[in-house]
C-alpha cells in the first residue's frame, strides 16, 4: 500500500492546498494530511481548529483514504512515522523551488527511501497563500475567491 503524506500549516486550508490533495489523492492509496505544529509561524487558527477544518473540507474526498495527522518537528519523521513512501509538495512560481529544492536534497541525504513528489500549481490558484487570506480576512476584504464557503465562514468568525 503506498501511503503519501503531504505536509503543511493549513492556516487555513485554502483552494490551491485543496487542490493539491484532490490530484494526490489519485497517486497514493492513503494520503496522510501532516499538519505542522509550527508555533514558530503564528497561526491563526489552533492546531485542532486547523485539523477540524482539514477534516471537514476533506471528508468529500472519495478517491483514497485521507487521514489528517498533527506532528511536530522533522517531516520526514512525520513521514517515517505515518509509514509514507512519499512526501507530496505544491510548488507555486519561482519562490518555492529554491527552497524546496534544498530541503528535499538534504532529506535526500537523510533518507533514500523516502521520495519527495512535487505537484505543479493550478495556475488559477498560484497565488493563493494562507498569509495572504488571513491579511485580506483581517483587513475585511473579500476571501471568497480563495477558500471554500465554509472555510470563508470560520474565518470570519475568527476576524469578527
Ligand atoms: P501556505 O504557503 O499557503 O501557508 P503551507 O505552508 O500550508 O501553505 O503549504 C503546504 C503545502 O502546500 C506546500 O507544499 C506548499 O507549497 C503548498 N501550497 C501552498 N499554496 C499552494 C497553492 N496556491 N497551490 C499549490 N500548492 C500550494
Amino acid at each position: 500500500m503506498r501511503i503519501g503524506l503531504y505536509p503543511g500549516t493549513f492556516d487555513p486550508i485554502h483552494n490551491g492546498h485543496m487542490d493539491i490533495i484532490q490530484r494526490a489523492a489519485k497517486l497514493v492509496d492513503r494520503l496522510v494530511i501532516g499538519v505542522a505544529i509550527n508555533p514558530g509561524k503564528g497561526p491563526m487558527f489552533t492546531l485542532e481548529e486547523r485539523a477540524a477544518i482539514l477534516e471537514h473540507e476533506t471528508s468529500k474526498i472519495t478517491e483514497t483514504e485521507v487521514v489528517v495527522h498533527a506532528y511536530t518537528g522533522l517531516t520526514l519523521g512525520a513521514a517515517r512515522e505515518v509509514g509514507a513512501s512519499v512526501i507530496l509538495r505544491g510548488l507555486r512560481a519561482v519562490g518555492d523551488f529554491e527552497v524546496e529544492f534544498q530541503m528535499t536534497a538534504m532529506n535526500q541525504q537523510l533518507d533514500r527511501d523516502i521520495e519527495t513528489v512535487f505537484l505543479m500549481a493550478d495556475p488559477r490558484h498560484q497565488a493563493v497563500a494562507s498569509r495572504l487570506v488571513k491579511e485580506i480576512a483581517i483587513l475585511g476584504g473579500e476571501v471568497g475567491p480563495f477558500v471554500s464557503p465554509w472555510v470563508r465562514e470560520r474565518l470570519l468568525e475568527k476576524t469578527a
